[in-house]
């Protein structure tokens, strides 16, 4: 795939890349390793100093960076905005918890002192997708670097402006050269990386099958990864769930990032008591949506990230439809330029088409329905996938059970899915696996180390002094 900045609004290459050679790869890593030595000794505080100073330099460049976004993968200019104030709110959580989240963490034993200690591991090697190509990567650099280790990123080869702009971000904000660097790569080239001693650890967020590839490859060199892949989240609606409501919050969790969301909801799963009505409400509005350029403001849904993606989405959308889903609206790409997608509603699709048991990455729903609980529970389960799901009923014991019984790695009630700092954030199953943000993201990339500390053998602490290893005579 050639490293180039495409406008998704017009099909025009607008800036193209040169991968970086080998020999440049292998400065670069040399440079990781280097800065890591120096990183991993300075205190915490002023490493969160540095994360913090990120957050405020994405504050001044917030116009310039939501314009790349918008330019590389056609993001709403709103979104774009909120997605740079996200990363900027996420380098504050990490440089205020940081420290708290990786504190020595005391345990009784029979030690005369034993504890947890979390420390960093490394240069960590970040594979990440074009769908938000800031907070992707902040959400995984921003407790990286307050840790300790360094970061790597091989961005997707569609956005390689935002990639170096995040580069630079970090840059301004004083990171010292090789705390953070971006490496415009193939993704062929990512296994040589893993084989690497220089690199330490992966995490990819993208689809199953880059995944599975990082995955086979890391674990030949046994080097811990953190997976965060794809998503056909579940939405489900019961009947003393407050219908209109609900219905807007499904047209913004399914078009959100014109659908192109590892969260969004994919299939929409209503008891057929509100079937009807459901369906009415959520067809009109969705065939409502305001498709258009989406650096204007009143445009509710832009156009997809690339022409390629607009064909896999087409073609999933007619093998649904020639299986036996119903075409509720849209099912076409729209005239004129651009990467346009109608927005689609399939009913039914069975079992075995794209609709039903594959990721759809574009603003098409399915809309199931279901009798009882226990039948819509099963349906939202149906899928490999793991990683998001709501569900709306305003019943105290519907909503713990489905707290307990979706297969997910989180399930928000009477609310859509989205990520928030202080919360972690993954999946089960084909969704991957570890965690990202809150205590458990920081984590994920640390040697949890034990440290057991026993009495002094033959002698006391201050008889000690003067005979220390390292002591110059
Ligand atoms: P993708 O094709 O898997 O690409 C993601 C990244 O992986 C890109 O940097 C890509 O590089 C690289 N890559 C592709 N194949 C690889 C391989 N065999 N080995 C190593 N790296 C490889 O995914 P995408 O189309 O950009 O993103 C959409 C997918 O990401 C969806 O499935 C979505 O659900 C998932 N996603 C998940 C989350 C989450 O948090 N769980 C969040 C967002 C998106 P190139 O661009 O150079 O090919």
């Amino acid at each position: 795939m050639p490293i180039a900045s495409v406008n998704p609004v017009t099909g025009e290459t607008v800036r193209t890349f040169e991968p970086h050679e080998l020999n440049q790869i292998d400065e670069m890593l040399t440079r990781a390793q280097a800065a890591y030595l120096g990183w991993r000794k300075r205190p915490l505080a002023e490493r969160a100093a540095v994360v913090a100073r990120a957050g405020e330099v994405l504050g001044k460049r917030r116009e310039e960076l939501a314009d790349l976004m918008t330019l590389e993968m056609g993001k709403l200019r709103g979104a774009a905005l909120a997605e740079v104030d996200k990363c900027a709110t996420g380098c504050k959580h990490y440089a205020e918890h940081g420290a708290r989240y990786l504190a020595d963490e005391p345990v009784e034993t029979d030690a005369e002192r034993s504890l947890i200690r979390y420390q960093p591991i490394g240069p960590v090697l970040a594979v990440m997708p074009w769908n938000f190509p800031f907070w992707q990567v902040f959400r995984f650099a921003a407790p990286a670097l307050v840790a300790g280790n360094v970061g790597l990123l091989k961005h997707a080869s569609s956005v390689p402006q935002c990639a170096l702009a995040i580069e630079s971000v970090f840059k301004d904000a004083g990171a010292p050269p090789g705390v953070f660097q971006t490496l415009l790569i193939e993704a062929s080239r990512v296994k040589n990386l893993l084989a690497d001693g220089r690199v330490a650890a992966a995490t990819l967020t993208g689809s199953e099958g880059a995944g599975r590839s990082l995955a086979e490859h890391a674990g030949r060199h046994i080097k811990k990864v953190v997976l965060e892949l794809g998503g056909s989240d579940p939405f489900l609606v019961l009947p003393s769930a407050g219908l209109e409501e609900t219905v807007k919050v499904a047209v913004s969790a399914r078009v959100q990032n014109a659908g192109q969301s590892c969260i969004a909801a994919k299939r929409f799963l209503v008891h057929e008591k509100i079937a009807d009505r459901f369906e009415e409400l959520f067809v009109s509005q969705m065939s409502a949506l305001r498709v258009g350029d989406p650096s204007r403001e009143d445009t509710e849904l832009g156009p997809l990230s690339s022409e390629q993606l607009l064909q896999d989405v087409d073609a999933q959308v007619r093998r649904s439809i020639e299986m036996g889903a119903k075409l509720l609206t849209g099912g076409k790409r729209l005239p004129g330029p651009g990467a346009y997608y109608a927005p689609t509603v399939l009913g039914e699709p069975p079992r075995g088409s794209p609709a039903r048991d594959e990721e759809v990455f574009g603003p098409v729903a399915s809309l199931l329905r279901f009798r009882t609980l226990d039948e819509g529970i099963a349906l939202a389960n149906e899928v490999r996938f793991g990683l998001g799901s709501a569900a709306f009923t305003n019943d105290r014991a519907e909503q713990e059970r489905l707290c307990n019984e979706l297969e997910a790695g989180q399930v928000f009630i009477n609310g859509m899915v989205k990520s928030d700092p202080r919360l972690p954030f993954g999946g089960v199953k084909s969704s991957g696996f570890g965690r990202e943000l809150s205590v458990h993201g920081i984590r994920e990339f640390t040697n949890v180390k034990t440290v057991w500390i026993g009495k002094n053998l033959g002698g006391t602490a201050t008889q000690v002094a003067g005979r220390r290893a390292d002591l110059v005579e």
